[in-house]
């Protein structure tokens, strides 16, 4: 906690010092997926973005308090106020519960998150878990004259709050200019100005996710959910809300706007966005043919992709770039990436073969002082990774012996160096778990086939013997036509 962490607000528009408001304790709040579809690229670039932000605060000793919503009601097509709900929609395709499909492409979510080593949040509440909470906020809302009831759902009087609060602040959009640029109201809408928001939603008769209010029966607006569950978990007024740069406007502002207006005040005090990704220049997006989930990138089974990526790759490639800037995924960027991440690895594999000297003649304060400036620099891991190389040529001096290290410093700087690239990067050494198990299929195959040998000259007490110690390892052979197979018990 000695260093100082610069982060970028969105809010103020500068790189200001990170003070939390409890001196230990650090509340972050992010905006996690709506789930009704697979896991793509979308999702993993702020998972991964608030990975290392929830990760480096960790490292500087804070005890952190990270929730990560799931939006399983009330995103309704096009981010809109009308058009059905998103999970109800697949549901209604797929003839399951809504449920049924929040909780299968939840699985699948944290499956993936799993994959590229994002650390799962400490709270991960469900919108439709917090429905009182919702109709509570709504209410405050109501009470303090901010929003009305048009014909059983409650809008967001963007307009009247214009004039106690800035509407506006976070995006910079200045309430005239959406005047200017949005549609008139077609005098079928039951908000009374083009940009009010739903807070609450009276549900139509085919509608299936609905619960009692005071003013229908019905559903939360998109934005309401972020709002009631910070506050539950994070307090009226918190640390850090992170989201990708799509969510600023209306998604954010509107939850400025929710909590100036129930509480007379904001909530967040830094906001962080992660930039945008983008697929051979272009925007990711389901009609432009261009759309990639991370199972295909694992198994390289998308037109666009030349072969599979591993998760690391992936994560690797996010982390060489600078969260705030956009991310072209191309084929040519990624193979860079998954030959850098290997250089990394080997890297590490020549300081654990380095032998230790009577002296040192490398600086590991300078190491760590590299690394620290660039992470407490708005978390700029691409210097950390190119730091990271800068000393890997220092590995291969130090095998080589043109530099020198003491048994003590070595200690020190395998520690530093595991510590870096384990935990704050959180990368995990595939190359050696794909070595590993190579080595472990070759070993085992030579006992299989020991075992072989002892059943064809009818030693069935070597050969059993064999196959329990193997069992007593958890491993499982199986005897089939082809000859034996083997696999982890489960
Ligand atoms: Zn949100």
């Amino acid at each position: 906690m000695e260093s100082k962490l610069m982060l970028y607000n969105s809010l103020s528009r500068k790189m200001e010092e990170f003070v939390p408001m409890n001196p230990q304790h650090v509340g972050l709040y992010v905006c996690g997926p709506t789930v009704y579809g697979d896991p793509h690229l979308g999702h993993a670039r702020p998972a991964v973005t608030f990975d290392i932000l929830f990760r480096y605060l960790k490292h500087k000793g804070y005890q952190v308090r990270y929730v990560r919503n799931i939006t399983d009601v009330g995103h309704l097509e096009n981010d809109a106020d009308e058009g059905e709900d998103k999970i109800s929609k697949k549901a209604r395709l797929e003839q399951l519960e809504p449920m049924e499909v929040a909780q299968y492409y939840t699985n699948r979510y944290h499956d993936a998150m799993d994959l590229l080593n994002v650390l799962r949040p400490s709270i991960e509440p469900h919108a439709s878990g917090h429905i009182i909470e919702q109709i509570a906020m709504t209410q405050k809302i109501l009470d303090n004259g901010y929003a009305y009831v048009s014909n059983g759902s409650v809008y967001f009087d963007v307009e009247k709050y214009n004039k106690d609060f800035p509407y506006g602040i976070l995006s910079g959009r200045k309430i005239e200019e959406l005047q200017a640029n949005t549609r008139e109201l077609d005098g079928q809408s039951d908000k009374r100005g083009a940009f009010d928001f739903a807070l609450w939603k009276k549900a139509q008769p085919e509608h299936i996710m609905r619960w009692p209010s005071p003013w229908s029966d019905g559903f939360p607006g998109w934005h309401m959910e972020c709002s009631a569950m910070s506050a539950k978990y994070l307090g009226e007024q918190f640390d850090i809300h992170g989201g990708g740069m799509d969510l600023m406007f209306p998604h954010h502002e509107c939850e400025i706007a929710q909590s100036c207006a129930s509480l007379g005040h904001q909530s967040a005090k830094y906001w962080v966005h992660n930039n945008m990704i983008t697929i051979d220049g272009k925007k990711m997006g389901k009609s432009l043919g261009n759309f990639i989930t991370l199972e295909q990138m694992f198994t390289g089974n998308h037109p666009k992709l030349n072969q599979a990526y591993s998760p690391m790759t992936i994560r690797f490639f996010m982390l060489q770039a600078h969260y705030r800037s956009t991310l072209d995924f191309t084929n040519d960027a990624l193979q860079a990436s998954e030959k850098g991440l290997s250089r990394l690895m080997n890297g590490l594999a020549v300081l654990q073969r380095v032998k230790p000297s009577a002296e040192s003649t490398v600086d590991i304060a300078e190491f760590e002082k590299s690394i620290y400036t660039a992470m407490d620099n708005d978390l700029n891991t691409p210097i950390v990774i190119s730091t990271l190389f800068e000393w890997t040529k220092t590995f291969f001096a130090l095998e080589e012996g043109k530099e020198k290290i003491s048994a003590q410093d070595l200690e020190l700087l395998r520690a530093k160096v595991d510590c870096v690239v384990s935990d704050i990067l959180g990368l995990q050494n595939q190359q050696q778990s794909e070595s590993n198990k190579e080595l472990l299929d070759g070993v085992i195959g030579m006992v299989l086939a020991e075992r072989q040998h002892a059943k064809e000259r009818k030693d069935w007490a070597t050969s059993d013997a064999i196959r329990d110690r193997l069992k007593e390892l958890g491993i499982t052979v199986k005897d089939g036509r082809e000859g034996a197979t083997w696999e982890f018990s489960n």
